[in-house]
């Protein structure tokens, strides 16, 4: 496995500990980017050399990451992102739908916030309850998911990091239409559409080191039906995503794949070492505790905090560590509903930060956020003690 740390995008002195909320664009995402901007033909204008080519480069890609993910490439449909894939699914099935749609309480916004405006409006939506360690109550899924015609589960959590386990999810629910946000897990852990026996997949190509702007809906040929476009106006994508098929977004995503997916299980026991290191230097230090299932978990996530230290004036002792506070997502807020649903009281949701590891992050990195934040906590406990 090769890092290019020249390849450094922050200022020197700066760690980058948000991978979750972006990735480290890939070099080979980038050349590959490159490459495509020279060959910038519409995929859709096939009277031409250039058009073909572009066309050849599109169907490649849509074979690759279809190959990834074991689906058939015309199950592969590409979005702006894993938001519009998700909203074409949750519209599609609880806006337009009949029938109760079912989701766990601690997906992404994409999924939660389509599905309360459907409820708004007067379909059936239910969020079932996950357990304090994050992962879904197969007990109760079970009247959740009886006579719903739909459940949408997010394979990994983008602030703890925890991994639903699909499989069993999926035999809890055997006449549901499943869906899959796999945004953060897609080329970190393995995702098999056809062994889960998904009917809707997401994924986001940001998050593995491609460019942000570009995702992909995958989708069993046979529940095409059921879905309707957010746009209309072209034959594009099947006319699921109408729109000039950005070629070059779509290729970078597709090299980023590659290059994660052939690095993946080197890099799960990578970061996971390096994610436990920290977890050891800061199980030492007073009121230290994590969020979530440490088991069922993203090698690359620690989402945790120190009890009675704002995770706020945490961070700005320590500016050049790059990371996110626990209600990041939610601005403004002092809770967020990742956290509530643990069941977490509001004094740890304020002390909550997350810290996510990607393909780029190096050994010297984490030695820099155990010093700084051993430091920033020992400030706070001193001045504690002295007040
Ligand atoms: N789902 C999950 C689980 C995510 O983490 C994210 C990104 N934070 C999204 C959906 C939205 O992804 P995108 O930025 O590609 O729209």
């Amino acid at each position: 496995m090769h890092i290019n740390h020249d390849f450094a995008p922050q200022r020197a002195h700066e760690h980058y500990f948000d991978a979750q909320a972006t990735e480290q664009v890939r070099p080979e995402a980038i050349a590959a980017l490159n490459l495509a901007f020279h060959e910038f033909g519409n995929a859709g204008a096939i009277n031409h050399g250039l058009g073909r080519r572009s066309r050849q480069a599109l169907e490649d890609a849509r074979d690759q990451i279809a190959g990834f993910v074991n689906a058939p490439p015309e199950a592969v449909f590409f979005t702006s992102g894993a938001t519009e894939a998700n909203n074409i699914v949750l519209q599609s099935l609880a806006v337009q739908g009949r029938g109760r749609v079912v989701a766990s309480a601690i997906e992404h916004k994409s999924v939660i916030e389509p599905l309360t405006y459907a409820a708004d409006r007067g379909a059936q939506v239910a969020f079932c309850p996950v357990a304090p360690d994050g992962l879904v109550y197969l007990e109760t899924l079970h009247s959740y998911v009886t006579g719903a015609s739909a459940l949408s589960v997010m394979h990994a959590n983008n602030e703890i990091g925890t991994i639903q386990p699909i499989e069993a999810i999926r035999h809890a629910a055997p006449d549901a239409l499943l869906h899959v946000d796999a945004a953060q897990s897609f080329s970190k852990v393995p995702v098999d559409f056809e062994q889960l026996g998904l009917d809707f997949l997401t994924l986001s190509a940001h998050k593995i080191g491609g460019p942000q702007g570009i995702g992909a809906l995958v989708v069993r040929p046979s529940r095409i039906a059921n879905l309707q476009p957010l746009f209309r106006g072209g034959a594009q994508e099947a006319g699921l995503r109408p729109g000039t098929t950005p070629v070059a977004l779509v290729v970078a995503m597709a090299a980023a794949a590659k290059v994660a997916m052939e690095e993946r299980d080197q890099q799960a026991a990578r970061l996971g070492a390096l994610r436990d290191r920290m977890i050891t230097a800061f199980s030492r230090l007073p009121g230290f505790f994590v969020n979530g299932s440490l088991e069922q978990r993203l090698a690359g996530n620690l989402n945790c905090g120190f009890e009675g230290i704002d995770a706020l004036l945490l961070m700005r002792r320590v500016p050049h560590l790059l990371f996110s506070a626990g209600s990041a997502c939610t601005t403004g807020n002092v809770t967020n509903h990742v956290l509530d649903a643990l069941g977490l009281p509001n004094a740890r949701q304020r002390a909550t930060f997350r810290l996510s590891l990607g393909w780029a992050t190096s050994p010297a990195d984490v030695d820099a956020a155990i010093t700084g934040i051993e430091g920033a906590v020992s400030h706070f406990t001193s001045f504690r003690r002295a007040s």
